[in-house]
């Protein structure tokens, strides 16, 4: 079984080195104006809707005195994936969504750039300076497995190490990180970013052993048996296909990792028009994706109207800017092929009888993906819709020793959403062992 990972083996000649950074780093002078302009609010809004309610009015201070240290410290304690959320989080619908300037009508303060600029300048500072932001506890003869790298087990993990618990995570993929490294759209962050972050989240102690899928590999069960506790954290399973098949037809989410991790991978030659079927914003990525790949024509065909859409308005609007147009009303029958190629992608009219055919040479299906968990023959108890029942406020499952956390458990959201988890998770167990460690004391 393969044991520590490598995480420097990602392939230079990826297509997704292609897009440029659509929100590109601050400098120095530029975080100090901005910084400048927060008001510090009370009971600030923007705190009230981060999942991870990173102290903002605290961290914005910090950076405005000059202390970038300081501000990466006040992220990082609550998020230590401050810097990839830092990239990707639709901060539009969360907290600089809520920033009073809103109200008066006024530019928001830019939290993400600001939250970039201090998370990387101070990593660059502890890289070149060999001060470390954090020093982690002596060990306290605690162990913990975690099952998938992505961000809720990455964030579990890293608290954990830091507490001083022997944290192992297991990780099916050669490559750690999870939708972090092969999912997010290169034009928030591309997958070097990703697994840097993961070696920085890696060496507060925590141990990767990557290669390794635990159901098949290795057994929950003893897993269970070896460890104090186990946390879950193995993401969503495979997309679905609506049994559109054949050449020319991607699932959104195998496209988009490819666009993103494999060597020399190029769209079909030639490809000049392309329908992405859906309706949320994986859907959206692989449509703005597409276009800004050079595809001229890309098509958005979901099967309700513009207002039912799951996707961020913000997010529609950015890909209707790269050329993205949306066909609405529209319900999937069938690829089309013609002598072995995909020519086309068939149609039915909601609400009237036409059946529409969009002429085509690439299809990506972003239709959702299934739950995963049922694979790791752990026997948790589940909700409705296959994903992980929970305690809200602790994150355990209705196995004794065991939590979980991220998409797993929420059926598909956001980095911070996965990052909140890990810590909450963490917590609780360091507080169970705490309060266990205090009973035994008292009964000598
Ligand atoms: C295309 C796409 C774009 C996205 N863009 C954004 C964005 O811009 N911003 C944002 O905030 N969120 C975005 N998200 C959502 C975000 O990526 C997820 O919410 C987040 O990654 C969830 O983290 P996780 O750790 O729960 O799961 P994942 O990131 O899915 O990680 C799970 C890990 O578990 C591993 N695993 C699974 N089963 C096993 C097993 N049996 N044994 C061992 N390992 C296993 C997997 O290989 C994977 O590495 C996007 C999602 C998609 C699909
Ligand atoms: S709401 Fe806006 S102005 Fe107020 S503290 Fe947050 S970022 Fe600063």
């Amino acid at each position: 079984m393969p044991t520590e990972q490598d995480t420097s083996r990602l392939k230079s000649n990826r297509l997704e080195r292609h897009f440029e950074d659509s929100k590109p780093p601050y400098s120095a002078g530029e975080a100090l104006i901005e910084a400048d302009r927060c008001l510090y609010c009370h009971d600030a809004p923007c705190v009230r809707h981060c999942p991870t309610t990173i102290d903002i009015p605290k961290f914005i201070a910090q950076i405005a005195s000059g202390n970038t240290r300081g501000a990466a410290t006040t992220i990082f304690r609550q998020n230590m994936l401050g810097a990839s959320c830092a990239r990707v989080c639709p901060v539009e619908e969360m907290c600089v969504g809520a920033c009073v300037y809103e109200q008066f009508n006024g530019q928001p303060i830019a939290i993400g750039r600001l939250q970039r600029y201090a998370t990387d300048t101070a990593c660059a500072d502890e890289r070149s300076s060999g001060r470390p932001l954090f020093t982690p506890a002596p060990p306290i003869g605690r162990r913990v497995a975690l099952i998938g790298a992505g961000p809720a087990s990455l964030a579990c993990a890293a608290h954990l190490a830091l507490a001083g618990v022997e944290a192992d995570i297991y990780e099916r993929e050669e490559l750690p990180g999870g939708l972090n490294t092969t999912g997010v759209a290169p034009y928030k962050m591309q997958a070097e970013s990703s697994l840097a972050e993961v070696e920085w989240l890696l060496s507060h102690g925590a141990r990767l052993r990557a290669g390794v899928r635990v159901g098949e590999d290795i057994a929950f069960a003893s897993l269970l048996e070896e460890y104090d506790a186990l946390f879950i954290g193995v993401g969503l399973g495979r997309g679905r296909t609506l049994n559109l098949e054949g050449p020319g037809v991607w699932g959104a989410t195998e496209l988009i990792r490819a666009i993103k991790t494999e060597e020399g991978f190029a769209l079909p030659a030639g490809a000049s028009r392309a329908v992405v079927i859906g309706g949320g914003n994986t859907a959206i990525d692989i449509a703005r994706e597409l276009a800004l790949l050079g595809v001229t024509e890309v098509t958005l065909a979901y099967r309700r109207r513009e207002a039912a859409m799951s996707a961020y308005a913000h997010e529609l609007a950015a890909a209707r800017r790269c050329g993205v147009r949306l066909r609405e009303n529209l319900r999937p029958l069938a690829a089309v092929h013609r002598g072995g190629a995909l020519c086309g992608a068939r149609f039915q009219e909601v609400g009237g009888n036409d059946v529409v055919e969009l002429a085509c040479d690439l299809l990506a299906v972003a239709a959702g993906q299934t739950t995963g968990v049922q694979a790791l023959g752990a026997g948790v108890r589940c909700n409705a819709d296959g994903t992980v029942w929970v305690v809200p406020g602790t994150r355990r499952t209705s196995l004794n020793r065991v939590f979980a956390g991220g998409d797993c458990i929420n059926g598909g959201r956001e980095v911070v959403d996965a990052a909140a988890d890990g810590r909450i998770a963490a917590q609780d167990m360091l507080a169970a062992w705490r309060s266990e460690a205090a009973r035994r004391k008292r009964n000598g």
